[in-house]
């Protein structure tokens, strides 16, 4: 019998722990538990409900063009669960000079492909203008070492496309800073396409006009869970062995002795064949100390940030006088604790009542640890006040007390890939290879949305399957 630790009981560890429990139950000789040191599972995968509101602490969707998460929604028989974004109405605004501005029609990620809507955009300058029409005659590219993703943005279309667009999108997703994100690790495509065509403008062009060729029929951006993302943990610990989950134990080492590995949690140690770390970065990086330091200082090396969000709930009066779409970002020029808002109830219409808005902000950036240690009123008050600032006073009931207020904490869990992740990546593999029996899944390697880390999960447990000479499809 193969005996597997999976430490870290987020959608990272409960996906290869899914994968296990399959060969386990077609009869593959393992055995698994699941460490995880808080008292639930899931990890930042956390849905509230408060006034007949669906509330997401963390994730709210996924994106529809990865498809690991929605396929093992599929298996775990969630199917029938999935829900797409509205995007119908589809609007994003950025706030410049204290004004929403609406991103024009044709941006993909920040990449305008529609020349009308950009060159009558209020949201750039002539001057930016300008070098969008420039970057069209770019020719192939194919930078020698890695770059920051500002650095790359800002050589195709100046300084403020980054500040007004790749900053914002990229903080959305990372709480990052385009300045520090590596364009090899964070925006491949990109990277890809300055080689082959040179403009990036002219790459998106080509790739959209290959997929109008295929004829897929257009799917939505995001896609959900109509009971929330939750709904995907809870499904996935109805199948899993419940023998073998332990929730409130934190791991404090793994060493690897005699062929196998030791892993302490508390007063207790445990014998393992194969150790999954599917905890963040850092958190390896701690119990890997004795294993290995030279594996342990990589693992340090990659940075997290932290963020805050803040859900508040609103009646119809404001419900009717918040602008229509989903929401809007607010780039760091703009000097501002809040990063982003979600107009909840256009993007996910079912997720709130008629009568009642949803928004949910986030904070995060520099001001993020102040923001982390004060009280929950206090949060909510300054979210309030910005948020009174940005939207103008003339929503109507938005100076009132919100019906409700949640604040959710997320303490360093979104990896920051910096310029030269993927050598590093490498790094830590020549590393891990030396230790045979472990693998290692999560965020802080290849992918940070929810899709990327399922698919983590999965591939681990088949690396640790395979070590063990146990066929993954078995
Ligand atoms: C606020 C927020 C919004 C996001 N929005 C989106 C989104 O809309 N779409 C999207 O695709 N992605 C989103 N993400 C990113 C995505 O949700 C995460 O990257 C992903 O869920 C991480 O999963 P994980 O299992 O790797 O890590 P985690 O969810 O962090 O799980 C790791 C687990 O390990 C446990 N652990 C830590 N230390 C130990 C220890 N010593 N012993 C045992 N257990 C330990 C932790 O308690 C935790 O449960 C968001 C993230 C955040 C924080």
């Amino acid at each position: 019998m193969t005996r597997i630790a999976i430490i870290g009981g987020g959608i990272s560890g409960l996906s290869a722990a899914f994968t296990l429990e399959e060969k386990r139950l077609a009869g593959a000789p393992i055995e698994y538990v699941l460490l995880e040191s808080a008292p639930h599972f899931g990890g930042v995968l956390v849905t509230d409900r408060v006034d007949g509101c669906l509330i997401e602490a963390g994730p709210d969707s996924f994106v529809t063009e990865k498809p690991w998460a929605a396929d093992l929604c599929r298996k775990i028989g969630l199917g029938d669960q999935l829900i797409g974004s509205n995007d119908a109405d589809r609007k994003t605004y950025i706030l410049v000079r204290d004004k929403l501005v609406e991103m024009p029609d044709g941006l993909m990620f920040m990449v305008p492909t529609k020349i009308l809507p950009t060159v009558f955009s209020p949201l750039f300058s002539l001057r930016t203008k300008i070098r969008m029409a420039q970057e069209w005659f770019h020719p192939p590219h194919k930078a020698t070492a890695d770059e920051s993703v500002a650095a790359m943005v800002e050589r195709h279309y100046g300084p403020e496309m980054v500040d007004r667009l790749a900053d914002p999108l990229l903080s959305g997703i990372y709480g990052g800073e385009a300045s520090q994100l590596s364009v090899r690790a964070v925006l491949a495509r990109f990277a890809d396409m300055e080689a082959k065509h040179g403009s990036l403008g002219r790459a998106m062009l080509a790739a959209r006009a290959k997929m109008a060729t295929t004829k897929t029929p257009p799917r939505p951006l995001f896609t959900s869970l109509r009971e929330g993302m939750q709904q995907m943990v809870d499904a996935l610990l109805a199948r899993l062995d419940p023998r073998a989950l332990r929730h409130s134990a934190l791991v404090q080492s793994v060493i690897p002795q005699e062929g196998g590995w030791t892993v302490s949690a508390g007063y207790q140690s445990d014998q393992f064949d194969a150790v999954i770390i599917a905890a963040p970065t850092h958190v390896a990086s701690s119990v890997l100390q004795m294993a290995d330091q030279d594996l342990s200082r990589e693992l340090s090396g990659i940075r997290y940030s932290s963020s805050v969000t803040v859900a508040l709930g609103y009646d119809e009066a404001v419900r009717r006088s918040l602008p229509p779409g989903f929401g809007f970002l607010v780039p760091r020029s703009e000097k501002r604790r809040l990063l982003a808002a979600t107009f909840v109830h256009n993007k996910f219409p079912h997720r709130a009542p008629e009568d009642r808005a949803i928004v949910r902000c986030f904070v995060g950036g520099d001001h993020v640890e102040q923001t982390l240690a004060s009280t929950d009123e206090q949060v909510v008050q300054l979210v309030r006040e910005e948020l009174q600032q940005i939207l103008g006073q003339q929503i109507l009931g938005l100076t009132a007390e919100p019906l409700f207020a949640r604040v959710y904490r997320w303490r360093s869990s979104m990896a920051q890939y910096g310029v030269g992740h993927l050598e590093r990546l490498e790094r830590i593999e020549v590393l891990r290879q030396k230790l045979p029996g472990l693998a290692l899944a999560g965020n802080g390697y290849s992918g940070i949305g929810v899709p990327d880390c399922v698919r983590s999960g999965s591939d681990a447990a088949n690396k640790v399957l395979a070590a063990a000479g146990i066929a993954a499809s078995a």
